[in-house]
């Protein structure tokens, strides 16, 4: 598995088994979007070398959800580097360890049967990590080139997206849409908080205009990425 991909000369997907991050350069240093499971901070720290930056560039780590295969090297990561951490307040309790993370979705079959013991995985808990910073809806930040917030509830209560321009427009959906064998489509139901709430947050991402989108989980989708969204959204929608 390559250690890290370029999408844009300042936009790097990081593969982490079935999960991705993303590195974003700017001049002030790197943003890293999702941290990926635990024990996955030495592939970060490697894709980080081969741009030729140190744990230390880190400046950022923007969080879109609390699911441990997206902050299970949170805590490694900001305490070599030093970065800041951004997560919205509906999430944010449950990555601070606050408040216990939500059960598997009783509504699928497989979160009835093996919810519990996979949501007891050591793996499913991951370390703790207190937000520096709260993001909310419309929020623009100033790192990694400029992204705007967009709240993208569903999957969980507190799952945000992320959206630059530039480039056509690229969208970073998290888990609010996978791209899971080549195709788009909703979120696993078994760790999905509110399946009417995440269609809703697909069809408000599929509003955007954007060529490029980057998924937790599935490839890079390339060209006129929003047409594929739309598409799924007038499918689900019949
Ligand atoms: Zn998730
Ligand atoms: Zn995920």
């Amino acid at each position: 598995m390559a250690t890290i991909e370029k999408i844009f000369p300042h936009i790097y997907a990081v593969p982490l088994g079935y999960v991705n991050a993303f590195l974003l350069a700017d001049e002030d240093g790197l943003t890293l979007i999702d941290a990926g499971l635990r024990g996955n901070e030495r592939r970060i720290w490697k894709a980080v070398a081969r741009i030729k930056r140190k744990p230390a560039d880190v400046r950022h780590v923007l969080v879109t959800h609390h699911h441990s295969d997206h902050v299970g090297s949170l805590a490694a990561v900001t305490k070599a580097g030093g970065a800041e951490t951004y997560v919205h307040p509906l999430d944010a309790p449950i990555v601070a360890g606050e408040k216990p993370r939500p059960a598997a979705n009783r509504a699928s079959v497989t979160g009835r049967l093996l919810g519990r013991i996979i949501m007891r995985l050591p793996a499913n808990k991951p370390a703790a990590v207190a937000a520096d910073h709260e993001i909310n809806d419309g929020d623009e930040l100033a790192m990694g080139g400029g992204l705007r917030v967009i709240h993208t509830p569903g999957h969980t209560a507190g799952h945000v997206s992320f959206f630059a321009e530039g480039h056509g427009g690229v969208l970073f959906a998290g888990d609010a849409v996978g791209n899971v064998l080549g195709r788009i489509g909703k979120p696993l139901l078994m760790f999905t908080e509110d399946m009417e709430e995440a269609k809703a947050s697909m069809r408000k991402l599929a509003e955007l205009e954007f060529d490029t989108a980057c998924f937790g989980h599935g490839k890079v989708l390339k060209g006129k990425a929003n047409v594929a969204f739309r598409r799924y959204v007038e499918k689900m929608a019949r």
